[in-house]
Parts: C-alpha cells; sequence; structure tokens
C-alpha cells in the first residue's frame, strides 16, 4: 500500500508501521484506564553532593506497570501520553503522589519533577501545580521543575510566563538534558535556570575522550559564571564522579549513587543513609 504525498514523494505504509500503531493505540488506552485507576506511580533517585555524597534531593521519575503489557518504559509512555492529550493527568497524578511522600522526607531535601514540551504551552500548568500543592501541603520552595530546551522552542512567551508564575512562589527551575536536542546558549541568556542537569551522553564518554572532558568544564565554567548550579546525569562509575569532582562539579545523579526506588524503599534509603538524624527531627 503506497500514499502518494502533496509533493510527489512516496511514503510506504508497512505492515509493520501498521503493527506499530496499532500498539501505540493499544498502550494510549491502557495508559488512559491506569491513569483514571491512579495507578502510575512515582518512583525517585537520588541527587548527591559529589565532594560530601550526601543526598540533597530525589527526581521523580514515573513509573507504569500494565496488568496485561508489564512494565512500560517512560521513554515510550511518556511521549505517547504527550502525543494523545494524557500528559496533564498523568502529570497531576505523579505529582500529587510524589509530594505526598516527600512530604515526610527531611525537610532540606527537594523533589525535582519533569515537565513534558506541551505542558509549556498549556496556561493551566501552572496552576494545577500550585493547587496540587496546596492540597498535599508540601513546601514549593523544595520543589524544582526540570525542563528541556525542547519544551521552551514551541512557544517561549508560554513557557516563560508559566515558569514565572511557578518562581514567584519560590519553585526553582532546571535546565534539563543540557547539550543534547537543539541546545542554543542564546536560551540562557532569555531564561534565568537555577540549574542546569549535564546529560549523560557526556559524562559516559568524559573518560574516554577529550573533547567531552572539554565540553563539560566549558559548561561548568559557564554555570559558574551565569550562577546557576550543576548537576551531571548519569553517573554509573566512580571513576566518573571523581573526574566530575576534579573539575568542580557538585552536584551528581546516576545508577553509581541509586537507581530510582519507589516511595517506602527511598524512605528506608533515606533512614540507611547519613539522613538518620534529619529524619528523626523531622518525624518528632
Ligand atoms: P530524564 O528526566 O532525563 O531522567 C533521567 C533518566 O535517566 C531516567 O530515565 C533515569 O532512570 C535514567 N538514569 C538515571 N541514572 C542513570 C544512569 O546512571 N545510567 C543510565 N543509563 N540511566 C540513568 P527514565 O526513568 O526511563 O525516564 C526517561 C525520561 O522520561 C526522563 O528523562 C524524562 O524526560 C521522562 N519522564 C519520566 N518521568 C516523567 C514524568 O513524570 N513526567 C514527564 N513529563 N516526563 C517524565
Ligand atoms: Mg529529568
Ligand atoms: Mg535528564
Ligand atoms: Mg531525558
Amino acid at each position: 500500500q503506497a500514499k502518494r504525498t502533496g509533493r510527489g514523494a512516496v511514503v510506504v505504509y508497512t505492515r509493520e508501521m501498521e503493527e506499530a500503531a496499532k500498539r501505540v493505540t493499544h498502550i494510549e488506552q491502557a495508559l488512559r484506564r491506569a491513569v483514571a485507576a491512579g495507578e502510575v506511580e512515582p518512583h525517585f533517585q537520588p541527587i548527591v553532593d559529589l565532594e560530601t555524597r550526601r543526598t540533597v534531593g530525589f527526581e521523580t521519575l514515573a513509573r507504569w506497570t500494565d496488568r496485561d503489557l508489564g512494565p512500560v518504559s517512560p521513554g515510550i509512555f511518556i511521549p505517547i501520553a504527550e502525543e494523545r492529550g494524557i500528559i496533564g493527568p498523568l502529570s497531576q497524578l505523579v505529582l500529587r503522589k510524589a509530594t505526598e511522600a516527600a512530604r515526610d522526607w527531611p525537610e532540606d531535601l527537594f523533589l525535582s519533577f519533569n515537565l513534558s514540551p506541551s505542558q509549556l504551552v498549556d496556561h493551566n500548568t501552572g496552576l494545577q501545580i500550585l493547587s496540587i500543592l496546596e492540597q498535599t501541603g508540601f513546601d514549593p520552595r523544595r520543589l524544582e521543575i526540570e525542563i528541556t530546551e525542547t519544551g521552551l522552542m514551541n512557544d517561549p512567551a508560554s513557557a516563560q510566563r508559566i515558569v514565572e508564575d511557578l518562581r514567584r512562589v519560590g519553585i526553582r527551575v532546571s535546565l534539563d538534558d543540557f547539550g543534547t536536542g537543539q541546545s542554543s546558549l542564546g536560551r540562557l541568556r532569555e531564561f534565568h535556570f537555577d540549574k542546569l542537569k549535564i546529560d549523560r551522553a557526556f559524562v559516559a564518554s568524559i573518560l574516554e575522550d577529550r573533547p567531552s572532558e572539554h565540553i563539560i568544564r566549558a559548561i561548568l565554567a559557564m554555570c559558574e559564571g551565569l550562577g546557576m548550579e550543576v548537576v551531571a546525569e548519569g553517573i554509573e562509575a566512580e571513576a566518573q564522579a571523581e573526574r566530575l569532582t576534579q573539575f568542580g562539579c557538585a552536584g551528581g545523579q546516576g545508577y553509581l549513587f541509586g537507581r530510582p526506588c519507589n516511595a517506602d524503599a527511598t524512605l528506608g534509603y533515606l533512614h540507611h543513609t547519613g539522613e538518620q538524624k534529619t529524619l528523626q527531627r523531622a518525624s518528632s
């Protein structure tokens, strides 16, 4: 089966493409049901101070296990949620559950939360986040939102307005996955970010190639000049952590320090690591 497009190019629709489209629709339907039933869960991955190795906060990462499909990766279901208009309700569900869990953690720990590009063109996003924080009693000054450069491109003015509304109540803003996609240094002049997260692609190659090392050092110098905090993502090896610390990178995240865990396991992790004292203080 072939279809002629406007400019005369021929697009061939194969059986594989049809199967893929069916699969996406199947996932979409299952996801709608799961969101309505409250079955998408926040997991939490520690973010540490590289020098002291103390946990300073957690990134919230959505997890979904479907009855039939089994566990579905966010790399699959988040883009589908975006395309099919489910990201709003999914995001609200995950933020509600995450802030309910994190409310009981030591209050010096922050929680970060990812916003999708389509949420930055939806003027309801700001109010929805604020009303969830109010309902769960989570201090907005402990929340960070992570946005990507793609999220800023569609409608920069709209993104700017949403970000400003969130900033007003003390929510901090991070630039996620820096160094991939449509990186533009101009964006760093227009927007003020509190924090920049170096994409794990650079971290992965920091020990192997000189260009990655130079790029990371340049990013760190730039962040210092602009007054932005930095977190290097995807640290898996001790040698990577050491090299990054040497370069003056303050924050780190990755399997070396901890994988994303559910709320119960995260509470256990906090009791287990150097956080006991603050935990006891927080709960007394
Ligand atoms: P992200 O925001 O860049 O999150 C970091 C991703 O890197 C997570 O993948 C995390 O599990 C993974 N990661 C952390 N440390 C390591 C490491 O040492 N090695 C490797 N190889 N990977 C590591 P995950 O959980 O699969 O999420 C993928 C993406 O899905 C996220 O990328 C984020 O863009 C999106 N996402 C996840 N949860 C949500 C959500 O609640 N809302 C929105 N809008 N997007 C979300
Ligand atoms: Mg992120
Ligand atoms: Mg990231
Ligand atoms: Mg990412």
